[in-house]
């Protein structure tokens, strides 16, 4: 058994800039957000023209309220879900109470693990197994992520999400149209182009409901024990699994095609 990465989180960096310090939108940013959100408008339009029966992953991430946002707000007939993987933040659950009073017209499915593939797995390797390996981690992953993804995707004609290339190694060569060939599904990511910048501007401009870890340099946040805050130049993802080298560091739901 590895040693636990708790042990070194007490080394930690302190919070740098916490993202309600940023400085309010200036008009060329502004402009650019407007021109970026109308081309989101459009592609969510053109997916459901093609895809009667398609579903947002939501994460509650910064990128995924914007479009919860866009959606609800325009009443889009795009079924919105969340994985609760039992192992979200306080402070991610408190978000997913406020979205759910907020937008009041949509519906927020959250899914939940399958009891029956996680309390063996508990068993067998602790209720943090996932720090002991790789092997271990992707696959409480799959218990508490894949599995529910799935089910959430059963009968869909297709699935969107808030992927952003900027976000990690892993993501740079996305497009916004993709295919998810673990669940056979055409997967789309209109944010793709988005920057960090135009993100929180968009919230900002709209007052967009937003994860409080945000503001304690949080930028891209997961299960608790799986994610922790950066200091300023670090990757955005560097928080999530910083124990693994970065081209593992994705749970599955989002491969390349
Ligand atoms: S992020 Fe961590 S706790 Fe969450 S499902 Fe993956 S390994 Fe398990």
């Amino acid at each position: 058994m590895t040693t636990s990465p708790i042990s070194s989180m007490a080394n930690v960096s302190t919070i740098a800039a916490p993202v309600a310090k940023r400085q309010p939108p200036d008009a060329a940013l502004q402009a650019a957000v407007a021109e970026k959100s109308a081309l989101v408008m459009a592609r969510l339009n053109s997916i459901i023209a093609r895809h009667p029966n398609v579903v947002f992953a939501n994460s509650l991430g910064a990128e995924d309220m914007v479009l919860v946002d866009m959606i609800c707000q325009d009443n889009l007939p795009i079924g919105i879900f969340t994985l609760d993987t039992g192992r979200l933040n306080e402070e991610t659950y408190t978000l997913l109470e406020q979205v759910q009073k907020h937008y009041a017209n949509c519906n927020f499915q959250i899914m939940t693990p399958d009891y029956q593939l996680l309390e063996p797995w508990v068993r067998e390797h602790g209720i943090n197994g996932f720090y002991d390996s790789v092997e271990n981690r992707k696959a409480c992953c799959n218990i508490r992520k894949l599995e529910p993804l799935a089910r959430a995707l059963k009968g869909q004609d297709a699935w969107i999400t808030g992927l952003r290339a900027a976000q990690s190694v892993t993501r740079q060569n996305m497009d916004w149209e993709d295919f998810d060939t673990l669940n056979n599904l055409p997967k789309f990511n209109p944010l793709i182009e988005w920057s960090e910048k135009e993100i929180w501007a968009y919230i900002d401009l709209n007052q967009v409901p937003y994860n409080a870890l945000h503001d304690r340099f949080y930028p891209s946040i997961g299960c608790a024990p799986c994610t922790r805050a950066i200091s300023a130049g670090e990757d955005v993802r560097a928080g999530r699994w910083w124990w693994e080298n970065p081209e593992t560091k994705e749970c599955g739901l989002h491969k390349a095609k």
